[in-house]
Parts: structure tokens; sequence; C-alpha cells
């Protein structure tokens, strides 16, 4: 449809021209609202904000928006694209001049990577970023269209307003970080802060929102791109710059299965009565306790279904840490089907069966040690001498036989004799006076 066509047509034939009802694009609208944490009142609002946008972007004033596909498997763009009841992707896509995309735009090769550099020359760009960038081999082990990653992207955020890391992949490196790691896989925020650290930047970084899951939800890209479009601004982010409205709360939270994991209720083997009857999924590895994530709220595929609603554990693919160097969400997660988890510490990936064993050596060595000192000392047969004298002291002060009680009865047994002898010479003098006076009355 041409620019033109937009012009002479309203939106609701817009809406009809695309196989969108006007009750589902509300629903669209009240799935944002909801999406966002903002009020239910703010649905009719956000409906006039898209027509508006919509129809007013026959003014050609679309704000112009980057899609790089770097290393992916195309998951993201897939569950975007193919999103449907409304169709997420041709109502924001309205919203946008997508000028780059290699699996969205109609064009390819050279005339595309044109429009890239025109748009990044221009600015005041939204930058999309699906999958990781691939430090290793000098950069080599990402190349497109003849350029590495690591500079595409340096490049690309020179002029952005803001980039949207969407996708596990594009936020902490994903799959291809896991362990060995060969390609060097990294996540978008932690290369660009390393490379403004690093002093290979001559310009700030533009505000970056990070939006995980494998896929990306398309109703939380929809969300943020909207509020961004609409409202002029980012949803309030976390630490971890992820939108707090949507990963605030852990699955474990919402869990439509939360009650059986109460009652105590679980599933430990696939194909038991147990999964039949739709247990907790915690034995069998759900992650849900430790993923923060509102999936059982926003779901997939028109909100029929997650993870946990198909009958399987959550992976915990939502748990993407753009902040700890080294580590994604694959290893801290795997093995998917057990319920323990590697523990980071410092720059360190345990496993915790590592952690057990190292605790249990620990204390066996400290008992041999302790065994050691007590045959050293003695207390193997019942205990140091002096420690049996002051148990006895304790329970029989006035009989006590320890050292210092000794010798303090000594003193009391010198000092008791000295009296008796004094007492006694001062007897003998009382008699002696009394003869001396009885001679002296006869004279
Ligand atoms: S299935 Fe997972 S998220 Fe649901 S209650 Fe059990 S442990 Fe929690
Ligand atoms: S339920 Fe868990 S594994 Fe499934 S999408 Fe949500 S965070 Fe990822």
């Amino acid at each position: 449809m041409t620019t033109k066509e937009i012009c002479s047509t309203s939106f609701d034939e817009l809406l009809e021209q695309r196989g969108i009802k006007r009750r589902d694009f509300l629903k669209l609208c009240a799935g944002i609202a909801a999406t966002l944490g903002l009020s239910q009142t703010m649905i009719p609002r956000i409906a006039h904000a898209l027509e508006e946008s919509v129809i007013g972007a026959t003014s050609g004033n679309l704000k112009p928006a980057l899609w790089l596909e770097l290393s992916s498997c195309s998951g993201c763009t897939e569950s975007f694209a193919q999103s449907d009841s409304p169709n997420i992707a041709t109502v924001i896509l309205e919203l946008l001049s997508l000028n780059y995309s290699e699996a969205l735009c109609a064009g390819a090769g050279w005339s595309l990577e044109l429009a890239k550099e025109q748009t990044i020359d221009a600015g005041g760009y939204l930058l999309i970023i699906e999958g990781s960038l691939m430090e290793g081999w000098d950069g080599n082990a990402l190349v497109i269209a003849e350029e590495k990653g690591t500079e595409i992207v340096e490049h690309a955020a020179s002029h952005a307003d803001a980039i949207i890391c969407v996708g596990s992949c594009s936020v902490d490196g994903g799959w291809q970080s896991a362990y060995p790691n060969p390609s060097g896989a990294i996540g978008i925020p932690l290369y660009l802060n390393n490379a403004k650290a690093a002093g290979r930047l001559d310009y700030d970084l533009p505000p970056i929102v990070n939006l995980p899951h494998c896929p990306a939800n398309p109703e939380h890209v929809a969300a943020v791109v909207v509020e961004y479009l609409l409202l002029k601004r980012f949803p309030e982010l976390t630490n971890e710059n992820k939108p707090a409205m949507m990963f605030s709360q852990t699955i474990h939270d919402n869990c439509p299965r939360r009650g059986h994991f109460e009652n105590g209720e679980f599933v430990y083997e696939f194909g038991t009565e147990a999964e039949v009857k739709r247990f907790c999924l915690y034995p069998v590895g759900c992650k849900g306790p430790e993923t923060k994530s509102n999936c059982p709220v926003v779901r997939w595929n028109r909100r029929n279904g997650w993870c946990i609603d198909s009958g399987a554990p959550c992976i915990g693919c939502a748990t993407t840490n753009p902040r700890r160097p080294g580590f994604n969400w694959v290893d801290m997660n795997a093995p998917f089907r057990s319920h323990l988890r590697n523990v980071a510490i410092g720059d360190f990936n345990i496993p915790p069966a590592f952690i057990a064993y190292g605790v249990a050596g620990a204390l066996v060595l400290g008992l041999v040690i302790h065994g050691f000192g007590m045959k050293a000392s003695g207390r193997l047969k019942g205990g140091a001498p002096y420690e049996r004298e002051r148990k006895w002291d304790t329970n029989h002060p006035e009989r006590a036989i320890g050292p210092a009680k000794a010798a303090e009865k000594a003193a009391e047994k010198a000092a008791a004799a000295k009296d008796k002898d004094d007492a006694k010479s001062k007897d003998k003098n009382k008699s002696k006076k009394g003869d001396s006076s009885k001679k002296g009355g006869g004279k």
C-alpha cells in the first residue's frame, strides 16, 4: 500500500485490509496497557495514539528503525512476525520505518546495506538487535556483508536514539556463549560497555532496554516500542535494564501449578500419572522459582499457551543477567531436567555437585586434623588431666583439687596452723601470769 493510499483510508479500513477486527485491535491495546503496567483507563488513549500515529505516519514522519540480526536462529524475528490476532507486527511496523531487517525487508544485498548506512548517517533511529556478537578470531567469527559484527554494532550504536536487545542471545550471549564458547559470543550490553571502557567508542552509549526470552515475547517487544514511540519514554527498568513490569515477579508467583507445589504434589518422571494430573514440575527441572518474568500472564500464541501450560518445565530463559560477564542463562540453568543449578561464585560457574564434594572433603579433612590434635593432647583417653580436675573442681568447690585450689587450700591450712600456734602461746602466757600472781599474794 502506498503512502497516498494510506492517506485516503480510514484507520478501520486499514485494519480491515490487514484482516484485523476493531475488537482485536482494542485487545492489542489492552494487552499493551497490561504489559506496561498502565491502568485500563489508558486503553482508549493508546488506541487513539496508535490510530493517530498510523494515519499521521503518512506525513512521512515515521520513526526510523534498524533491526540487526547477528548470531541467532531468527527465532525472535519469527516469533514477532508470526504473531497474530491481531497481527502485532503489522500494527507496530506501521509505526516504524523499518529501514533494515534481513528477514523482514523486501530489499536485499547491497541496496539494503546502503539503506542501513544512510539511516545511521541520518541518526535518530531505534536500534533493535537480535542475536549475540562474536569476538572470536579477532571478530571474524561473525561477518555480515564483509563487515565484522563487532564493527557493525559499534557503528550502528553511534547515532541510535535507543537500543532494544531482543531475545536472550542479544542480552547475554545466549546459547552461543554457553561453555566452552569457542566463538567468543557475548551479549550486546556487555560488549558495548567493554568497548566504551576500553576507549574504543567516542560517543555516549544510548539507553539500552533488555527483553530476554528464547524467543523474545512479541507482546513485550510491541509494548516497549509503543511506549517509546507514543509516550516518548521507556518503561521503568530493573537494575538489569529489563522492564520492571514484565520481569519483577517469578514464574512461580503466578504459576497455575503453584497449588500442587504447596501440596507437595510433584511430577518425578514424565509419562506418569502425576504428569497427566498436571502436578508441579519442580523435580523434573522447573526453574520457575528462580526466573522472573510474566510468562504465565502474557503467554504465547494468542495468549493460548506457554511452556508450563504445555507440560514442559520452565528452563529459565529469562534469567539472563547482562551484568555478569562470563555467565549466561544456558550455563546457569543446564542441565535443564535437573532441579539443581550451577552456582556463580566470583568469576567461577560451579556445579552444585562440585560444591557438595568440596564441602564434604573440607569436613573430612577438618575431622582428621581434629583427631590428630586430640591424640597429641591426650584427650582421646577421656580428656587431658587438667580438664578432669577442672570439671571436678566446678562440681566440688569446697574440696577442689585443681592446682589453683590446692595452693589456696595450702595457704588456708598454713593460716589455720598459725592461728592455732598463736592461740596456744596466748594460753601459755595467761597461765604463767596466773602462777606469778598467786606467788605474790602469799608474801
Ligand atoms: S511448575 Fe514450576 S513454576 Fe509452577 S509451581 Fe511448580 S516449580 Fe513453580
Ligand atoms: S516459562 Fe521459563 S522457559 Fe518458558 S519462556 Fe518463560 S522464562 Fe522462558
